[in-house]
């Protein structure tokens, strides 16, 4: 009988005898680089933690488990990920990426990637006819849905076909939703990347990243990589998101109804111009996200009426902290245009509205009165400096 993702969050389907750890119902921490031999030729399956950790491994089967994948790699964080996937691709090899990404990726891809000689189509996987963009060199599309930091959504089903019938890889930055919330690989993307310093890990406190496929192909391509490039989490970073991972479903359960929450309330706001959360059924995207996903996830993008109350809101809040990052238990507000998304370039910043009044916010899993409560503060003080008022 298949588990719930609840069950999957903290049991393998297959457990290995309790007896091989003592009955320890928290996962070892295999803090080893090596392994002994039982003799010539007669390893234990472990030969070196680069290639293989036991609590690397743990963590490896339930992050697979999850996103229904066949195998899964834990690298030391999202872009160690992103980076290792690339290497999938040589010299002339091009990509069609989405261009509302996390600004890292586009990093990577602009001045890591072109150099090593991929070339790249930045399109609108929401909007432009990706057919349009294929050419006899193309081998992957790259997207996240919803994206960071404006909220689109992509069709997954939709761009597999069209990756399906020209032989590309769909590639999916599944980090917003977590597999809690949606499976990339069952509406028929190939590769899923994590960033799991986010939602999967859900405290703040380390880096982590995968890469999950349910291509035997690609998993022995990931496997030859993490074993030549290092990049593999170590053992107890792998233990820390394990840990974080089995409580994944309630987290997400209340950080969304805290984005809800939250969405509401600003949208009564006088100073916000625009609320963008795919669970505010006037989201373009709502109704993807309701036929692909079991959630819309606690991201929320905001824009103000001037770049003085976008910053004077950075200033002003207290105990959400004004921070990059996201999906852990704190709720957090950034600043894009400085910090995730600095290094992207500014006509697409521009292009994809990314102002000097967006502000995005990733929902904790505080009580959600005092969030309220703290932006109700935030924004009476701020328009009690400027003299104005509320929306009645
Ligand atoms: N993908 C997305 C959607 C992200 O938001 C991030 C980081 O913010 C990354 C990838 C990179 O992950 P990491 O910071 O763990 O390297």
């Amino acid at each position: 009988m298949a588990r719930e993702i609840e069950t999957k969050c903290i049991h393998l389907e297959k457990e290995e005898g309790g007896t091989d750890h003592y009955g320890a119902i928290s996962y070892p921490i295999y803090q080893t680089a090596t392994y002994a031999h039982m003799g010539v030729g007669r390893s234990t399956g472990y030969d070196y933690s680069r290639l293989q950790n036991p609590t690397r491994e743990r963590l490896e089967k339930i992050v697979a488990a999850l996103e229904n994948g066949v195998d899964a790699l834990a690298l030391s964080s999202g872009m160690a990920a992103i980076t290792l996937m690339m290497e999938l691709f040589v010299p002339g090899d091009h990509l069609i990426v989405d261009s509302d990404l996390y600004g890292g990726s586009i990093r990577l891809f602009d001045n890591v990637s072109v150099k090593n000689g991929i070339t790249f189509s930045v399109i609108d996987c929401c909007k432009d006819n990706v057919e349009d963009h294929i050419n006899q060199n193309t081998r992957a599309i790259f997207l996240e849905t919803p994206t960071n930091p404006m909220m689109n959504v992509a069709d997954i089903r939709v761009l597999s076909e069209t990756a399906r019938k020209y032989n590309l890889l769909l590639i999916v930055d599944n980090t917003f939703l977590s597999p809690y919330f949606q499976n990339p690989l069952d509406l028929g993307a190939d590769i899923v990347v994590h960033s799991g310093t986010k939602y999967l890990g859900g405290h703040n406190d380390t880096l982590a990243g995968f890469l999950v496929t349910n291509r035997g192909d690609m998993s022995e391509k990931f496997r030859f990589l993490i074993k030549t490039t290092g990049a593999g989490l170590s053992p107890f970073d792998s233990w820390l998101i394990l840990r974080g991972i089995k409580t994944l479903g309630i987290r997400m359960q209340k950080a969304q109804e805290n984005a809800m929450e939250i969405a509401n309330w600003l949208k009564k706001q006088k100073a916000v111009k625009r609320v963008i959360y795919p669970g505010l059924p006037e989201h373009p995207g709502y109704g993807t996200m309701k036929s692909q996903s079991r959630g819309f996830g606690a991201m929320l993008t905001f824009q103000l009426e001037s770049r003085e109350y976008a910053l004077a809101v950075l200033e002003k809040v207290r105990m959400i902290r004004f921070a990059e990052s996201l999906g852990g238990a704190e709720t957090l507000i950034t600043y894009p245009i400085t910090q995730t998304h600095a290094d992207v370039p500014e006509e697409i910043r521009e292009k994809n509205g990314i102002t000097d009044t967006t502000l995005r916010l990733s929902a904790g899993i505080e009580n959600a009165k005092d969030l309220l409560e703290e932006l109700d503060n935030v924004f009476h003080e701020i328009e009690g400096e400027k003299g104005g008022g509320k929306k009645s």
